[in-house]
């Protein structure tokens, strides 16, 4: 019998960095794969849905909640650095900036962008996320999935169909239990100096302690939302408790106990205004969940 911890009706605002989202049914954070395979066991027994949150930076949950169980897995955490091969293994609740800084001590290169994203290494698999010219699928070698019927399977980076913001991963009901990356050696002073210009520069051009999901809108290639945005003069502009940021216009901040309905009010505005104006339809990066 494993001993993790089923919760009922907890507040999944605590799990997400907007500070928004209604209770989960049912909730666990499991620490290792066993329990993550008992908790499937589990769902399978009592027939309910499954829902995934990483550190819960990319995630719009509804004020309503979220039916079924919700796995969190920030309390999923290991990494073993190979600095010879420079081959980093990592269990998925890993922090992207903990792996880049453990990166940079080892004199590893090619995390020196991941520093500021506040996220899961399983989140940014999932979303391929990325910074700077660079993302995460650029440094894969493979990931360690669980189905929903308990199946492992080990998946090569080049079948995961990464794109921009993008990968397989969104449209399947898989957890990433581990990730397997192949950085570059460099030389680790400079590696460490460059981490740190990024995080200094992410701060200068972010709201980055707001309570946000970073940037709302994926970029209509080659022109950036926050520019399309901040031309149809929604800088500031407010909804309820959600207000577009002054610094970085892609960005909505939760400034007064915003709630779901707040947020996805303001998007569909931002996406009228941008369509009226210039006939581009901005896509949602942020993913949202129960509605
Ligand atoms: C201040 C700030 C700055 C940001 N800057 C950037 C940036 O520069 N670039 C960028 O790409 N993103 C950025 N983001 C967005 C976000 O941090 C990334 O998308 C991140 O990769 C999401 O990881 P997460 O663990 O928070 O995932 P979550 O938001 O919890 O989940 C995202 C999706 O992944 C799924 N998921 C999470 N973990 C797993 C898992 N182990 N197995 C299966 N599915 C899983 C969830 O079900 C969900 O569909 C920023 C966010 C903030 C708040």
């Amino acid at each position: 019998m494993s001993s993790i911890q089923l919760e009922k009706n907890i507040s999944l605002s605590k799990f997400t960095t907007w500070r928004i989202g209604g209770p989960a049914e049912w909730i666990a954070q499991p620490k290792n794969i066993e329990e993550i395979q008992y908790l499937i066991n589990w769902i399978n027994e009592k027939k309910i849905p499954c829902n995934i949150i990483g550190a819960g930076s990319n995630l719009l949950i509804n004020d309503k909640g979220i039916k079924g169980l919700s796995i969190c897995m920030r309390n999923l955490k290991g990494i073993q650095i190979d600095k010879n091969n420079a081959i980093i293994e990592v269990l998925s609740g890993e922090m992207l900036p903990t792996l880049a800084r453990k990166a940079a001590a080892s004199g590893l290169h090619g995390l020196e962008w991941a520093v500021g994203i506040p996220g899961t290494i399983g989140g940014a698999i999932v979303m391929n996320a990325g910074a700077q010219e660079h993302c995460i699928s650029s440094y894969l070698e493979s990931i360690t999935t669980l189905s929903l019927k308990g199946e492992y399977k080990i998946r090569k980076a080049k079948d995961l169909n990464f794109g921009y913001r993008d990968s397989l991963l969104q449209n399947e009901q898989l957890i990433v239990v581990s990730v397997r990356l192949k950085l570059a050696k460099g030389h680790a002073e400079k590696i460490r100096q460059v981490t740190t210009e990024n995080l200094n520069h992410r701060l200068k051009t972010q709201p980055y302690t707001a309570q946000t999901c970073g940037s709302v809108f994926r970029n209509p290639e080659p022109l950036k939302a926050a520019k399309l945005i901040e031309e149809v003069g929604l800088k500031g502009f407010r909804f309820g408790g959600a207000e577009i940021s002054k610094i970085h216009s892609n960005f909505i901040i939760n400034v007064n106990k915003a709630s779901s309905c707040d947020v996805r009010e303001l998007i569909k505005h931002i996406q009228k205004k941008v369509f009226n104006s210039y006939g581009i339809l901005l896509e949602t990066e942020v993913k949202q969940c129960g509605f």
